[in-house]
């Protein structure tokens, strides 16, 4: 049996990985300090004979130290996530994500612990050719505009990730994480779905940013989770990057629409319910925004036969479900 450790196991993709990990049998330990993540995520796991959290954050070497001594796997997702939150704080978005992963890296290392990093699509940048292959070419924009911090902290967590596994032969897995959505995730660091579901059932007018036109592909939760447990248990994914993403590319004009259709909203009676919001007014002056971000998923197909199942339409109803109840 795997006794695995889930750092950031309290938040939205964590708590999801911690259900299926579960159902497989494993042992599971969550570490997090609650900073975006929520007890509410991992409430219905309490009492569970194979599930224990640690209220603690990655940066107590003690304790992370302990509880890295007692597994053998670490799904590394504990991280400064979403782009509103990012442009807010970014020393603590930096911080948090070099310094963590360092540490869980070290600790991973004394025991010899195999580690799954999470990263994201954010490191392609603002490169124009999509899809994104693992392989590609990363421009970021310039050190004075905060949105790329996140990208270039995520990148140094990537680089150190694969130089451990050089270096001193750790059993290191890389997975960017593209466009994540489904129950449990909040609106409340920026994430699109979520905050649409929410202002739809509360009657109000979808904000979307910019003209709309930009595009996304969103994968669904369990989808993802699926993808990240098949690489955790295929020994020559060690060492390697993998994209894990939907490849149904829809607009955000469309996900509005669409929200709004599968909600039945009220949002109209208000007038138009859509309002555009120019990008400068929902993040800074000057803001860049992706035009499109598209997953290129032929490396994981290959190597664990994955392929996402789940439809956006099917991912949208689940949200909304999520948050009628
Ligand atoms: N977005 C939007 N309205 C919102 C929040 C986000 O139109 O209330 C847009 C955002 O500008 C981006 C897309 O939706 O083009 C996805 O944003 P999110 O923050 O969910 O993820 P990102 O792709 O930016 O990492």
């Amino acid at each position: 049996m795997t006794r695995t450790l889930i750092t950031g196991g309290a938040g939205f993709i964590g708590s999801h990985l911690a259900e299926a990990l579960l159902s497989r049998g494993q042992h599971v330990t969550v570490i997090d300090d609650l900073s975006t993540g929520s007890l509410d995520n991992i409430r219905h796991l309490v009492g569970h004979e194979r599930f224990r959290f640690a209220i603690e954050t990655i940066g107590n070497e003690m304790v992370l130290d302990r509880l890295v001594s007692e597994c053998d796997v670490i799904f590394h997702l504990a991280a400064a996530v979403g782009v509103q939150l990012i442009i807010q704080n970014p020393a603590r978005t930096i911080e948090t994500n070099v310094m963590g992963t360092e540490a869980v890296l070290k600790a991973a290392l004394r025991y010899r612990a195999k580690v799954l990093v999470a990263s994201t699509s954010e490191v392609y940048g603002k490169s124009e050719r999509v899809p994104y292959s693992e392989g590609d070419d990363i421009t970021l924009g310039p050190t004075s505009r905060s949105r790329w911090a996140y990208a270039a902290s995520k990148m140094v967590d990537e680089f150190l990730a694969l130089a451990y596994q050089r270096e001193h032969d750790l059993p290191v897995v890389v997975f960017r994480l593209f466009n994540t959505v489904g129950p449990r995730q909040t609106g409340q660091y920026g994430m699109v779905i979520p905050r649409f579901v929410q202002q739809a059932l509360a009657g109000q007018p979808l904000t979307v940013y910019g003209d709309g036109s930009q595009t996304r592909c969103f994968c669904n939760v369990r989808d993802a989770v699926r993808a990240i447990v098949g690489l955790s248990e295929t020994p020559q994914a060690v060492g390697q990057v993998f994209n894990i993403g939907s490849t149904e590319e829809v607009s955000i004009l469309e996900v509005a629409q669409r929200t709004l259709a599968l909600t039945q909203s009220r949002s109209a009676a208000a007038g138009d319910p859509i309002r555009l919001v120019p990008y400068a007014e929902a993040y800074t002056e000057g803001f860049e925004d992706m035009l499109r971000r598209v997953p290129d998923i032929n490396k994981i197909g290959r190597a664990i036969g994955w392929q996402p199942t789940i439809p956006l339409d099917e991912t949208l109803q689940q949200v909304i479900e999520h948050y009628r109840s």
